[in-house]
């Protein structure tokens, strides 16, 4: 029974989403402060996470920040659930490291079926074994990721990408392939998301100061590649 963390202080949403998960076969736990998040987090150890981004004491978006920069609790999917729609709030709680993001009022039925898709993108792969291109290596069966001795902290969306991208190094992938293939063909997805993930991912993979190995092909799509045209290189 996977289990899902609620931080949200509205009473009636916290309602209104236990009953519905509960419902789905989801083990529910609720917080309504933001302050207090990061413990009940680390205390539980949920396989998904709803967060709110207006909470008392401590934001959705600090909250989120915290769990990604967390050796622990880096992989645990999350979900930002927000009344603001603005896109540029949109691409901020992205690029921040949440996994998915829904405004309300949103539909229970889409809601649900965003988390089963996080659900199986976060799962861990099938195919056990190491990856590698240059000095990147990828181990599935432990989900770490290093580019020589350093660690690379990813959250499970980025580490798809990353293994998708790996596992053809130097094929261009449009990002439509990349949206059926690391988030289901099932919720839709606009492509732009792909970007900020891919965004996100090359920040973590060259916060090093590495050669950058991400390839972003203009109208295209993406590639893991050794050869980066100055022009294409962000
Ligand atoms: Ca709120």
């Amino acid at each position: 029974m996977p289990k899902i963390i609620i931080v949200e202080d509205e009473d009636d949403i916290v309602t209104l989403l236990q009953y519905n998960l509960e419902r789905e076969g989801f083990s529910v736990v609720s917080e309504t402060n933001g302050g207090r998040a990061l413990d009940v987090v680390a205390a539980e150890h949920p396989d998904l996470i709803l967060l709110d981004w207006m909470l008392p004491e401590k934001s959705g978006i600090d909250i989120c920040r915290s769990i990604r920069e967390s050796n622990d609790l880096r992989n645990i999917p999350i979900i930002m659930l927000t009344a603001r729609g603005e896109e540029a709030d949109k691409i901020e709680g992205l690029s921040i490291g949440a996994d998915d993001y829904m405004t309300k009022p949103f539909s229970i039925p889409e809601l649900i079926a965003r988390i089963r898709a996080l659900l199986r993108r976060a799962q861990p792969s099938p195919s056990k074994g190491v990856l590698e291109f240059e000095d990147v290596k990828m181990d599935l069966a432990t989900c770490r990721v290093t580019r020589g001795n350093r660690f690379v902290h990813l959250g499970p969306t980025e580490f798809r990408l990353l293994q998708f991208l790996m596992e053809k190094p130097r094929h261009v992938f449009p990002r439509e392939v990349l949206l059926k293939e690391v988030w289901g063909a099932d919720i839709h997805v606009e492509l732009r998301t792909v970007d900020v993930h891919i965004r996100r991912l090359r920040k973590a993979m060259n916060d090093g100061g590495e050669k950058d190995l991400i390839r972003t092909i203009r109208a295209a799509g993406y590639s893991i590649d050794t050869n980066i045209p100055p022009d294409e290189a962000e």
